[in-house]
C-alpha cells in the first residue's frame, strides 16, 4: 500500500506539511498507518513524503515479519510522489493500494473491500454518490449544463489497481506528458475498466481548518464511547421461590393482598432477590447467599428491599452507580398490574435511583411449567451499572 504523504496543504493554513499535522495528538498520516497495519492482506507500506519530512516519518515505521515499511521522498506533484514509491512496490505485490494521508478515517473493511474488487477486476476506488447537484460551468461562472446526479460518483482513496496496470498507466502518463488528479484517470486513459466502491461520508479528506477541527470532534466521541464500554457494565439474576400457606406474599418489598406467600428464610421477595443478584453480578460481587447467607439467622425473615439497599449500598462503595434495572416476575398468578406503580418507588428508593430508570413487568407461563402450574414464582432481571468518575488529577489529565 502507498500512503501519500508529500501534500503541502496550503489550504490548511498550517506550519507542517499536511501529513504531519497533529490530530489528536498524532500526526494525520498515523491514521492511515494504523488502517493499513489493521489488514493482513497488506504486505508492504510505502509512505510517500516530502523531502524535508522523511526522518520523521522513518519515526513511525513498525515493519513486522508479515510486512515491510519504508519512507520514500516524493516529488513536487502527487503523481511524482505515487510514481516514486511505485518503483519501490515489491515485484511479489499483486495489487497496488494508494491512499491519501488527509483521508484518515478510512476504515480496514473498505481497504478491503477495494483489495476483493481489484483482485477481481482490476481496479476498484472508493466513491460515494453526489447528494448535491452538479452543474458545469465555464469561467464567466455561468452554468452551462447540469449533470445527471445519479450518475455523479465523488472519487475517494484508497485506490487499489494490480500493480503492472497501475505502473503501465503512469509509464504511459510520463510518456504522454499527462497529469491525473487521481491515480484511477491514468488506468482510464489506457481503457481499464475502474469499479467502484461504495464508501461513505466520514472518509473525508482533511483540507480546510475546520475539517481538523471536525475530526478532533469525531475522534473525540468515538474516544468517549471506548471509555463509556470502559466503565459500564451489566449484571443479571434470577430467583425462585415455592408457594407456602400461612405467609403473606411480598414483591419488589409491596405486600400484595389475598395472596398466598412464599417459602423462604427471608421474607422469600422473589423479584428484590433477582435484582441483588443482577446488582451484584454486575462488578463480579458474587451472588445474594454469599453476602447474606440464609444459614445466618440475622436474614430469618429478613426484609429483602433492605438487602437490596445493602447491595446497591455494596456498588456505590466500590464506586460504581446503578444506571437502570430491568425485570420479570414470572406468575400465573396475582396479577401485578395494579402493584407496579408501589413496586417500582419501594425498588428505587431501595437502589437510590429514580424510578424512570426501573422496569417491572408481570408475565405468566400459559399454564407450563412450575410457575405456570402455580408452584412458586420466578423473576428475572439485568442491571446495568456506571463507574462513578473519579476527579481528574494532574497525572490522569
Ligand atoms: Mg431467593
Amino acid at each position: 500500500m502507498i500512503i501519500a504523504a508529500a501534500g503541502r496543504g496550503e489550504r490548511l493554513g498550517a506550519r507542517e506539511n499536511k501529513a504531519f499535522v497533529p490530530l489528536s495528538g498524532q500526526p494525520l498520516v498515523w491514521y492511515a498507518l494504523e488502517v493499513a497495519r489493521a489488514c493482513p492482506e497488506v504486505t508492504q507500506i510505502i509512505l510517500a513524503v516530502a523531502p524535508e519530512d522523511v526522518e520523521r516519518a522513518r519515526a513511525l515505521l513498525r515493519p513486522s515479519p508479515t510486512r515491510s515499511e519504508l519512507v520514500v521522498s516524493g516529488g513536487v506533484a502527487r503523481q511524482d510522489s505515487v510514481a516514486a514509491a511505485l518503483a519501490e512496490v515489491n515485484s511479489e505485490c499483486d495489487l497496488v493500494a494508494v491512499h491519501d494521508a488527509a483521508r484518515p478515517f478510512v476504515t480496514p473493511g473498505l481497504l478491503q473491500q477495494c483489495l476483493a474488487e481489484a483482485a477481481r477486476e482490476g481496479a476498484a476506488v472508493a466513491a460515494v454518490r453526489s447528494t448535491d447537484t452538479v452543474k458545469q460551468a465555464g469561467p464567466d461562472r455561468l452554468v452551462a449544463a447540469t449533470l445527471d446526479r445519479t450518475t455523479i460518483w465523488l472519487v475517494q482513496t484508497p485506490q487499489v489497481f494490480r500493480r503492472r496496470l497501475l505502473q503501465r498507466a503512469y509509464e504511459t502518463a510520463v510518456k504522454e506528458g499527462v497529469t491525473g488528479t487521481d491515480d484511477a484517470m491514468l488506468v482510464e486513459r489506457l481503457g481499464h475498466a475502474i469499479r467502484l466502491v461504495e464508501s461513505d461520508r466520514s472518509n473525508i479528506k482533511i483540507t480546510w481548518p475546520e475539517d481538523v477541527w471536525q475530526s478532533e470532534q469525531v475522534l473525540r466521541s468515538s474516544k468517549g464511547m471506548k471509555q463509556m464500554r470502559m466503565n459500564s457494565r451489566t449484571g443479571i439474576g434470577y430467583d425462585a421461590h415455592r408457594f407456602t400457606e400461612d405467609r403473606p406474599l411480598v414483591l419488589g418489598g409491596v405486600r400484595i393482598r389475598d395472596q398466598r406467600g412464599l417459602l423462604g428464610h427471608s421474607d422469600a421477595d422473589v423479584l428484590c432477590h433477582a435484582i441483588t443478584d443482577a446488582l451484584l453480578g454486575a462488578i463480579a460481587a458474587g451472588d445474594i447467599g454469599a453476602h447474606f447467607p440464609d444459614t445466618d439467622p440475622r436474614y430469618a425473615g429478613a426484609d429483602s428491599l433492605a438487602l437490596l439497599a445493602e447491595a446497591a449500598a455494596l456498588l456505590r462503595q466500590a464506586g460504581w452507580v446503578v444506571a437502570n434495572v430491568d425485570a420479570v416476575v414470572i406468575a400465573e398468578e396475582p396479577r401485578l398490574a395494579p402493584y407496579l406503580p408501589a413496586i417500582t418507588r419501594a425498588l428505587a428508593q431501595a437502589i437510590g435511583i429514580d424510578t424512570t430508570y426501573i422496569s417491572v413487568k408481570g408475565k405468566t407461563t400459559e399454564g407450563m411449567g412450575f410457575t405456570g402450574r402455580g408452584e412458586g414464582i420466578a423473576a428475572q432481571a439485568v442491571a446495568a451499572v456506571q463507574r462513578i468518575p473519579r476527579a481528574r488529577t494532574r497525572a490522569q489529565s
